[in-house]
């Protein structure tokens, strides 16, 4: 899928905005890495992408066609054709669901229970978890552990757009190693897109097609 952002200005009620005039082009099957300081604006940036955030002005396009619903407003096929991981697996996961139901819940939401066993047999060893981890719930398994399963669940409707935001920013190199192996066997078989945010400049250019510094998203402020 091609994603397009152009001219996007976004931030917080009261505050100046975080994201100011911003636009970055990825083309259909292309990995591009983000990279920026700490509070520069990437992962307001990334929401806006991720139709998580409605931006203030500006355009955002899937394949073209602009986009003109965020949150509960985003039509259905775009919300499922665009997967997201966040920096802490802690805040995104439900406390309450096991490894298993967190993963799966996207297909629950979207009427196909039947495919649940055979997503779960594909994504569990592909992000490099074991059955056994999969009845426990957060609290009963590591960061590490967490972040995989949110990885598989952002992989679990075959998303064509994936979007990971400091994905690795809290993990050993190992994990690391693995959860970018995760995301680029993916890739590999699907030609999903990869837009890939982070601070570690010597990740994202072994990761990525393409590096692109945030000075060169966004203008200046004024
Ligand atoms: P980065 O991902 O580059 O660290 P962010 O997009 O998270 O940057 O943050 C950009 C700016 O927006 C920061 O100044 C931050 O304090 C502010 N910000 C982020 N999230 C919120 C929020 N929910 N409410 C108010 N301000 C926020």
């Amino acid at each position: 899928m091609r994603l397009e952002l152009r001219s996007v200005t976004a931030g917080y009620d009261s505050a100046a905005p975080a994201v100011r005039d911003a636009s970055l082009a990825l083309d259909p099957g292309e990995a591009v890495g983000l990279l920026g300081p700490s509070g520069c604006g990437k992962s307001t940036l990334a929401r806006v992408a991720a139709l998580l955030h409605r931006p203030e002005a500006g355009t955002v396009l899937f394949d073209g066609t602009p986009v003109t619903g965020w949150r509960h407003r985003a039509p259905r096929a775009l919300r499922t054709a665009v997967g997201v991981v966040f920096q802490q697996p802690r805040l995104s996961a439900d406390p309450r669901l096991t490894l298993a139901d967190l993963i799966a819940e996207p297909l629950r939401a979207t009427g196909r229970r039947d495919g649940i066993p055979d997503r779960l047999g594909d994504l569990v060893p592909l992000v490099g978890l074991t059955p056994d981890l999969l009845p426990r719930r957060p609290h009963e398994v590591s960061d590490g552990q967490l972040q995989r399963a949110c990885l598989a669940r952002a992989l679990v409707l075959g998303p064509r757009l994936l979007i990971c935001d400091e994905m690795t920013a809290m993990l050993d190199a190992s994990t690391t190693a693995a959860l970018v192996g995760a995301v680029e066997s993916y890739r590999a078989t699907s030609g999903a897109t990869l837009l890939a945010v982070g601070h570690d400049p010597v990740l994202l250019h072994r990761w990525c097609d393409r590096v692109v510094p945030w000075t060169g998203v966004t203008a200046p402020a004024r």
